[in-house]
């Protein structure tokens, strides 16, 4: 199964937290890593005063379960030492959400997919079309519409991926 994933990381040199992500996805004998999209700076959502976020998204191949997916993509949240907080989008030493898995379409309170976030998310769309032009988000709509429809976006390609499959 096609499935693409989406990094973000806020804290801790996040320009080093997204490769070493996308090693140990590299790294792991269920996922193999297709291609990773460039490193993006973006502004914080929500809580105000914190530091900008740095995104990139990974497409890859997988034999597992979406709920076994997110299982393992936690274990690496937690790797990363991220701190669990109360407050929805604070900061963050790793952040990895399921974007898409195949044509799957869930909503279960564990897991959405696609991920509810992904249709207006400047920071999901510009790094998913650099990786995958042509996608079609499942009860969305084409990627290239959804781009169409952002505000002026000001997101920043900080660096070009340095580990799996170039885009
Ligand atoms: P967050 O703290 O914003 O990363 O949210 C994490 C929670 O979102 C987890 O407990 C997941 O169960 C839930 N979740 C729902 N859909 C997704 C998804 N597509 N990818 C990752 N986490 C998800």
């Amino acid at each position: 199964m096609l499935a693409y994933i989406g990094l973000g990381s806020n804290l801790e040199s996040p320009e080093k937290q997204l490769p070493r992500a996308m090693q140990t996805l590299q790294q792991l004998p269920d996922i193999q890593l297709l291609r990773s999209s460039s490193l993006y700076r973006s502004q914080p959502m929500g809580m105000a005063g914190q530091p900008d976020f740095v995104n990139a998204v990974a497409k890859i191949s997988t034999d597992l379960y979406p709920m076994e997916l997110l299982a393992i993509l936690q274990e690496i949240e937690q790797q990363h030492q991220r701190v669990r907080t109360e407050e929805r989008w604070g900061p963050r030493t790793l952040d990895l959400d399921i974007l898409l898995y195949g044509d799957l379409q869930m909503h279960t309170k564990e897991l959405q997919i696609p991920h509810p976030g992904i249709s207006d998310r400047e920071f999901v769309l510009i790094p998913l079309q650099e990786i995958e032009g042509d996608l079609v988000i499942p009860g969305k709509g084409s990627l290239r519409e959804l781009i169409d429809k952002l505000p002026a976006y000001q997101l920043t390609r900080i660096a070009t991926p340095d580990v799996g499959a170039q885009p």
